[in-house]
């Protein structure tokens, strides 16, 4: 089962939302970049769905894209999986193109289109982010009682190739419509019970408390200004700005459209962009409205808390609240403060 369910982390989210409502073009263009990369990495996690949906529900506990901190670093985990007799990391690659693995020099060179890219070896990063696991229950709860296997799964169609056959770490590597058999030999090979059910959960909760999403703050690790983002409502229909309140709803100039909650849409985006902290002032300057008392109306209905009186009132925007009325792919912040983190 899963205690994380898939979902789009939460940095995806911003560079979606920055992408849409950043003015300068050079700007824009990095943005879409960021989340084209974003959104292919979490298409390929999403596509493991259907392969780990043949682990039974009542003994492995799933978290997808957990993020932990051990002091010094962050380290992310596309799944982790635990259960009675082992914990399985999984790092996944969705990469289009002819894929070359160099154990030797440790890299991965793709090609593509008649162009050569070289990333870092996935087959290491997956092993070292089993050490930094390891490492990271043992600081906190002695040494992990149950051992752990580290695979990477090829989400792409790519064609794959190796530079050396002979060496045993190649077998980590796994196609994802083999993924469902590889869990199965992983199940043969790791048939001593550990631990107990309960305690494997109880675990696998105490790493879910400890995920800390990463949050890219935009105006510390881009030349943009906060200037450069698109103020006003957005029209879902054809995306111009801004929409115009009248009679509590939103109308757009260029094709028509009406809509009652368009402005929900527009508080995420100053949320993701932001952060949570929001004044009279600033939502009246964000939504293009003249009127503090409809600002304060729509902030009261979509704050979890404020802090201060009158004009210097701070409304903390709820995340869960904005996104209800949305869809619900969007992995939470969490309802701690937010962390600006620039990683
Ligand atoms: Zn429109």
């Amino acid at each position: 089962m899963y205690l994380k369910k898939i979902k789009i982390p939460y940095h995806v989210q911003q560079y979606e939302a920055f992408s849409r409502r950043l003015a300068p073009a050079v700007l824009r263009a990095d943005a879409q970049s960021r989340l084209k990369r974003g959104m292919a990495g979490y298409r390929g996690e999403q596509s493991l769905d259907y392969p780990l949906s043949y682990l039974p529900n009542e003994e492995f506990f799933i978290l997808h894209n957990l993020r932990l901190f051990d002091g010094a670093h962050y380290f992310q985990i596309d799944f982790l999986i635990l259960c009675p007799r082992f914990i399985l990391i999984l790092e996944v690659k969705n990469i289009a193109g002819k894929l070359t693995f160099d154990t030797e020099l440790s890299q991965l060179i793709r090609e593509l289109d008649q162009t050569t890219d070289v990333f870092d070896d996935p087959i290491s990063q997956a092993e070292n982010l089993n050490t930094q696991l390891f490492e990271w229950l043992e600081a906190r709860y002695g040494s992990p009682a149950l051992p752990t296997a580290d695979r990477v799964v090829i989400a792409s169609p790519a064609q794959l190739q190796v530079t050396d056959l002979k060496n045993h770490r190649i077998k980590k590597i796994i196609r994802r419509s083999n993924l469902k058999r590889a869990l199965v030999k992983l199940n043969q090979q790791y048939s001593n019970e550990c631990l107990d059910t309960g305690l494997v959960e109880k675990i696998a909760r105490m790493l879910l408390v400890q995920h800390q999403p990463r949050i890219i703050d935009i105006f510390s690790t881009t030349p943009a200004e906060p200037n450069d983002i698109i103020r006003g409502v957005q029209c879902p229909e054809c995306g111009e700005t801004p929409m115009k309140r009248e009679n509590r709803i939103w109308h757009c100039a260029s094709c028509g459209h009406e809509s009652k909650k368009a402005h929900l849409v527009a508080l995420l985006d100053y949320f993701l962009i932001f952060g949570p902290a929001m004044t009279n002032r600033q939502c009246r300057d964000f939504l293009m409205l003249d009127s503090a008392t409809i600002a304060k109306k729509i902030l009261q209905a979509v704050a979890s808390h404020y802090e201060g009186e009158n004009r210097a009132r701070i409304y903390h925007l709820s995340f869960q609240l904005l996104t209800e009325a949305s869809d619900d792919e969007r992995e939470a912040p969490g309802n701690e403060k937010l962390r600006v983190t620039t990683d």
